[in-house]
Order: structure tokens, then C-alpha cells, then sequence
């Protein structure tokens, strides 16, 4: 039993950059990390389970991806700095090639931000992967979803419902296959935006990462925030793929309520829109403004030929489906 743990401990030691902040890592029974005197520490916890967020026959080094991914937009959301991961896995079996592979697209991803893996827990069971992030942010810079004002301009970054349709697609709906193709590659190896994340802390109000549906999530900004957005339809930014399927079905629920987009919305002043715009040109996203926030408590989405979408917030929900 130990051997094979030995082995899976040698698939993590390594797997990651070392930071200067990390006092102990992998190794002892607990890891032990210097939070700089003026930043706080953003938390956050996601997990994956096999046939309900992945399926069983998931390609490993697309699901390492993913779950650090998942967890590194949160900490985008927050505006915090991604710092160190534990990471909780259960495994029914110990398949030594799955591993390197699953922790191919980990470390990959952990490398492009700095990250450490500093623990995690290892048991056998049902597939399943849970990460928790941490991320540091300068002490009263973090984004909340209760920040938004009244007259607040609303923004999303990237595209919105290629995870989704990919999703359609392989339960059915016919593409040709490059566009599946792209549109998978966004169901699978979403890119968290942490630089946008780290620029919105001097712009935003509010801030969350969209993975339930844009309606549904800009629903907890209204909540918290205690306002109401009103959604232009028209102006959601859509790529080829969502806006001929659009198009042709007039079915706007893939970019208003499919979840996994893994994008950011958020909120700013009017009156930082200018300096924002400017700034947003060396973004390596583009973000576009989608409505505006106001009285209310809900989320109003505008069609194009001008009536209100119902269910606007209608979106994943583990516990109502
Ligand atoms: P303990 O029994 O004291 O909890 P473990 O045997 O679970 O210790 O783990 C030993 C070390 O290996 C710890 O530092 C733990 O954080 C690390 N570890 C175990 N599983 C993982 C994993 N999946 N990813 C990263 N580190 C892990
Ligand atoms: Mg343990």
C-alpha cells in the first residue's frame, strides 16, 4: 500500500514551481506558507466528479487541466494572485500512465501561473479530484460580488456558450467537425483570466467567473449587490459557432445560460469606462460591454427584437435539475 503511494507522492513533489513563500511543502504533515504582511489570502475549493462533471473515459491530461483551471478563475474573480493548490484526489485504481498524464495538464497549467502544489490527500474510491487554490490580493483591493452601484456599466470578457454547445454537441446536436473541434477545446481547456482578474482590481465593482451561466451568475451580483442588470442580448459577444446556432434557432439559453464558459463578468463605474477601454487593448481577451446595472432585484435580458427573455437566470443547478 505505501508503494503505491510512494509512487503517487513522486508524480507531485515535483510537478509544480518553487516559490520563495513556501516554508515546507509536500513532505510534512501540514504545508507552512508565508502570507506577505500587507495582502490577504483568497481561498477557494472546487471539485470534479466522474459522471456528473466529466465522463469516465475524460482524456486525463484535459481533466488536470480543467480543475486547477476551475479554481484559478475563482481566485481571478476575486482579483487575487494565484499563489499555492492542495489538491484531493480519489482514485479507483493507481494507473501510472492516467497520473502522469492528468498531472501533465496540471503542472502545465500551474507553470504558466506561478502556482505550487504544497499538499493534498490521496485515497481510493470513485474518480474524483478536488482542488483548493490559494491566491494572495493587496489588503482592500479583492473584487466582491456585492460591489456593484447603481448605473454601473456591465461587462463580460471572451465568448459566451461554445462550452455549452460543445456539450449539445456530444449529446447530439449535429456540427461539422472543426467547429466541434474549436468549441470543445473551450468545454476543456478553459483559460482562467487571472491578468484580467489582477487589472479589474483598480476598475470593478463587482466581479464573478462565469461557470453556472451568465444569467444565472450576474443573478448572485444583482442578490448581493442588491440591484438589478439589464442584459442587451445583441450586444453578448458570441463566437461563429454560438451565433449561427443562434441564429438559426433563435434559442439564446447557450450564451445567457449554458454553464463552463469560465469567463469573468463584472462591473464599473460609467465614469471609468474610458480609462478601462483604453486599457483593456493590451488585455489578452477582449471584454465587451453588455448592459448596465439598475433598481430591481433581477436580471432583465433584452432580445434584439426588444421583448424580455424569461428564465434569464435559469442555469446549472446540481440540487434542480
Ligand atoms: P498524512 O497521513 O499525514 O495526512 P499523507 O500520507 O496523506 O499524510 O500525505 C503525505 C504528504 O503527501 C503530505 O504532505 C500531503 O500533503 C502530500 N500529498 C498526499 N497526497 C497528495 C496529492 N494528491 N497532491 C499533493 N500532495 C499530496
Ligand atoms: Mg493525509
Amino acid at each position: 500500500m505505501s508503494g503505491e503511494f510512494d509512487l503517487i507522492r513522486k508524480y507531485f513533489r515535483t510537478a509544480t514551481p518553487s516559490r520563495g513563500d513556501v516554508i515546507t511543502g509536500i513532505g510534512d504533515d501540514c504545508a507552512l506558507l508565508r502570507v506577505p504582511p500587507a495582502q490577504e489570502l483568497a481561498v477557494s475549493m472546487d471539485t470534479l466528479v466522474c459522471g456528473r462533471h466529466f465522463a469516465e473515459d475524460v482524456d486525463p491530461e484535459s481533466l488536470g487541466h480543467k480543475a486547477l483551471a476551475v479554481n484559478l478563475s475563482d481566485l481571478a474573480a476575486m482579483g487575487a494572485e494565484p499563489a499555492w493548490v492542495t489538491l484531493g484526489l480519489t482514485l479507483p485504481r493507481v494507473d501510472e500512465t492516467w497520473l502522469s498524464d492528468f498531472m501533465r495538464g496540471f503542472s502545465a497549467l500551474a507553470a504558466r501561473h506561478q502556482v505550487q502544489l504544497i499538499g493534498g490527500d490521496t485515497t481510493r474510491g470513485p474518480l474524483s479530484v478536488t482542488i483548493q487554490a490559494h491566491g494572495l490580493v493587496p489588503r482592500g483591493d479583492a473584487l466582491f460580488r456585492g460591489g456593484a452601484g447603481a448605473g454601473d456599466l456591465v461587462y463580460v470578457s471572451g465568448t459566451l456558450g461554445d462550452a455549452g454547445l460543445a456539450l449539445r454537441a456530444q449529446q447530439g446536436l449535429c456540427l461539422p467537425a472543426k467547429v466541434f473541434e474549436a468549441v470543445k477545446q473551450r468545454l476543456d481547456r478553459p483559460v482562467p483570466r487571472v491578468g484580467l482578474g489582477l487589472a479589474l482590481r483598480a476598475y470593478a465593482s463587482a466581479a464573478i467567473d462565469l461557470s453556472d451561466g451568465l444569467g444565472r451568475d450576474l443573478g448572485h451580483i444583482c442578490e448581493q449587490s442588491g440591484l438589478g442588470i439589464t442584459l442587451l442580448l445583441e450586444r453578448l459577444p458570441l463566437s461563429d459557432a454560438v451565433r449561427d446556432y443562434v441564429q438559426a434557432t433563435d434559442d439564446w439559453s447557450l450564451p445567457l445560460s449554458s454553464g463552463d464558459d469560465y469567463e469573468l463578468a463584472f462591473t464599473l463605474p460609467a465614469g471609468r469606462q474610458a480609462g478601462f477601454e483604453s486599457l483593456a487593448r493590451q488585455f489578452d481577451v477582449a471584454v465587451t460591454r453588455v448592459g448596465v446595472v439598475g433598481p430591481g432585484k433581477r436580471v432583465r435580458a433584452i432580445h434584439p427584437d426588444g421583448h424580455d427573455i424569461d428564465q434569464a437566470t435559469a442555469g446549472y443547478d446540481h440540487f434542480n435539475v
